[in-house]
């Protein structure tokens, strides 16, 4: 079905047997030193048994003080080499080839992460990192040169099947390419030619170093999307001046820190939106163009390659996701696919917080050994209270594991809030997962109660031998006097599609649920009001995510204010306190209350001492994020 994607390529001396690429994806898994940890390792190997047909790995420094983050690899010095030997040692028996990415950060990173100031072909900051860096001088440069050959062959001796050269997403070797970064008048500024000096003369050192037949890819971004930014037009000139210099491909991604939103884009961009850029390159070079950004599915994929748009497709967070996803495409189990929901809370909130790496719906991620599956040797009946996220993730740990599990859910339906997170607009993928978790229930036969809550009389007759409570969270209602009005509705019931909503709205609460559901209604014609008592709306969002909402409600006239708490409810509006005065905000037919959730655990105390196991997860137990309640679900079945 899918021959395209399982067909091989080659990118200069190696065959890869087929065109799915693990995208680098930084981890944060490595030692401080830059040695592979067996975490690392392990992570990287169960993507090779998936079936991939190449890994390109996460950024190799090439200089301790060229990382962008703490735990990375490096390949700076030879006493690195042993270690990431054993990676592509462990990757190669599985057939698939390792190329390691290579690259200095430059301005993009700060001197919590290296110590010292950070380096640049020019004294401008990082907008992101706001540091001012040291202005590199020619010889600094041409060591730097000599370091990225140096790392080159570091990587040859460790079994690496060649490097790609990371000029992309705003880091050294982009800084130098770019007008917006480089603003020096010697031979490494100026003009197109010059601009291009420091990645030719990489590109030279490396083949003097590694030789004429070891692969280079080049990884560039098709357009930057800042000011004074490159574009497509420059990067296409550029593509065809690294093939002349020697490049076996080219890899097309996006963006550079100060427009993340692009390197690494949510759920609100569309699907495989950089393959535009990635057809634009391949109308100027004949070597293979490999392309990314957001393409989680296997079908999408195979259009981009039998399109022609591209020739071999990388999938960065759909490989976290899922890695056995080629080999789950390749004999056509579509339906077990875990996909990439874009959501960013497990991979790239916590990357920015320079910590590990962890997927919201691919538990397992970096913990492929500790939270492996082992069989059941013994009998057990276990019973899950709560059909959300976290209770279906235990059912089916527990399940595979080879118990006896039944899951008790009080309403008609499962997937609990997170069917909610689904509804408002650039969400829709969130239901993937969902109904991944109900494929699995089937699948694994769990017995499956729905409108039936779990109750002490239930455990007392069928005395199951560990209960775990998934129970989740109740909308948090406020003590404000009108709260009982019968305008007044929760933001769960509105997204639940149980209450009807008038026109003009007032949604009281401008966190994350307050505010989403302030998009939702908007995008269906809603004069919508959001009111937040902190200085600013959504900050729990992770900061790519809250870009494209704070833009769509900006486009659908969402009114904000923050800053104000609010007094009182009437019956046509409520009264805020604005810079310490009291003001009606009025007229309004609906209030939409978004002020928090709190655990539903009333079972907890009940069954104490009754059972032999009782756990807790999810929201039950603390109100967080869905990357917390799935894990503590997994865990639960891996515990039960
Ligand atoms: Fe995708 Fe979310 Fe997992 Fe990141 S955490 S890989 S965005 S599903």
């Amino acid at each position: 079905m899918l021959k395209n994607l399982f067909s091989p390529v080659r990118i200069g001396k190696i065959e890869i047997p087929n065109r799915l690429i693990v995208a680098p994806m930084v981890m944060n898994y490595c030692n401080n030193d830059g040695t592979a940890t067996e975490r690392y390792i392990a992570y990287h190997e169960a993507k090779a048994k998936g079936g991939w047909g190449l890994i390109i790995t996460e950024d190799y420094a090439i200089d301790p003080k060229g990382r962008g983050f703490s735990n990375i690899p490096g390949l700076w010095e030879d006493s690195q080499i042993e270690s990431h030997a054993e990676l592509t040692k462990r990757i190669h028996k599985y057939g698939t080839k390792i190329i390691a990415q290579i690259y200095h950060a430059g301005r993009q990173t700060n001197h919590f992460v290296i110590g010292s100031q950070p380096v640049a072909p020019s004294p401008i900051p990082c907008p992101s990192n706001q540091e001012i860096p040291h202005e590199l001088t020619i010889k600094e440069i041409q060591e730097l040169v000599e370091k990225f050959g140096d790392c080159a062959l570091r990587a040859k001796k460790a079994g690496f099947d060649g490097v790609e050269i990371h000029g992309a997403h705003g880091y050294l070797i982009a800084q130098f390419m770019s007008p917006y970064s480089n603003k020096r008048t010697d031979e490494y500024g100026g003009s197109f030619l010059n601009r291009m000096r420091f990645p030719l003369e990489i590109i030279s050192n490396i083949r003097a170093k590694a030789g004429n037949d070891f692969p280079i890819i080049f990884r560039i971004s098709g357009d930057e999307f800042v000011p004074g930014g490159r574009t497509i037009e420059d990067t296409k000139a550029i593509a065809i001046l690294l093939e002349k210099a020697g490049i076996n491909a080219i890899h097309v991604s996006a963006g550079v820190y100060a427009s993340a939103h692009a390197i690494i884009p949510p759920s609100a961009v569309r699907h495989g939106w950089i393959t535009d850029f990635a057809a634009e390159i391949k109308k100027v070079v004949s070597i293979p163009v490999i392309t990314v950004g957001r393409i989680n599915d296997p079908f999408l994929a195979e259009e981009i390659i039998s399109s022609g748009k591209a020739d071999l497709v990388s999938m960065g967070r759909g490989s976290l996701a899922d890695p056995e996803l080629p080999n789950k495409a390749a004999v056509g189990k579509f339906g077990e696919i875990r996909h990439c929901i874009g959501c960013m809370q497990g991979c790239i909130e916590r990357l920015f917080k320079n910590i590990d790496v962890k997927c919201l719906v691919n538990p397992t991620l970096g913990r492929e050994i500790e939270f492996a599956i082992k069989p059941a040797t013994s009998k057990k009946k276990i019973f899950i209270a709560g059909g959300g996220p976290a209770g279906m993730e235990a059912a089916i740990v527990v399940a595979k594991r080879g118990y006896e599990v039944h899951l008790y859910e009080k309403t008609d339906k499962l997937g609990g809030q997170f069917e909610l997170a689904a509804v408002p607009p650039n969400k829709g993928e969130f239901a993937t997962f969902t109904a991944w978790q109900k494929t699995q229930l089937k699948k694994l036969n769990v017995n499956v109660y729905l409108n039936t809550e779990l109750t002490t009389e239930i455990v007392d007759s069928e005395k199951p031998d560990v209960v775990i409570i998934a129970t989740g969270g109740r909308p948090a209602i406020p003590n404000i006097p009108g709260v009982d009005k019968p305008n007044v509705v929760t933001a769960h019931n509105v997204l639940k599609g149980k209450v009807d909503v008038g026109h003009k709205v007032i949604v009281i609460g401008g966190g994350m649920v307050g505010s989403e559901t302030a998009d939702h209604l908007a995008n269906h014609g809603k004069e919508v009001t959001i009111l937040e008592q902190l200085p600013e709306i959504a900050k729990d969002e992770q900061d790519s995510v809250r870009y494209f909402l704070l833009k769509d409600l900006k486009e659908n006239n969402v009114a904000i204010y923050t800053n104000t708490p609010v007094k009182e409810i009437v019956d046509d509006g409520v009264i805020v306190d604005r810079n310490g005065k009291e003001e009606k905000i009025s007229p309004t037919d609906t209030i939409v209350l978004a002020v928090g959730v709190k655990p539903v655990n009333e079972l907890v105390n009940k069954l104490e001492g009754k059972v032999n196991k009782l756990i807790t997860v999810g929201d039950a137990l603390e109100v967080r994020k869905a990357l917390e309640a799935i894990e503590e679900g997994y865990k639960a079945g891996l515990e039960a």
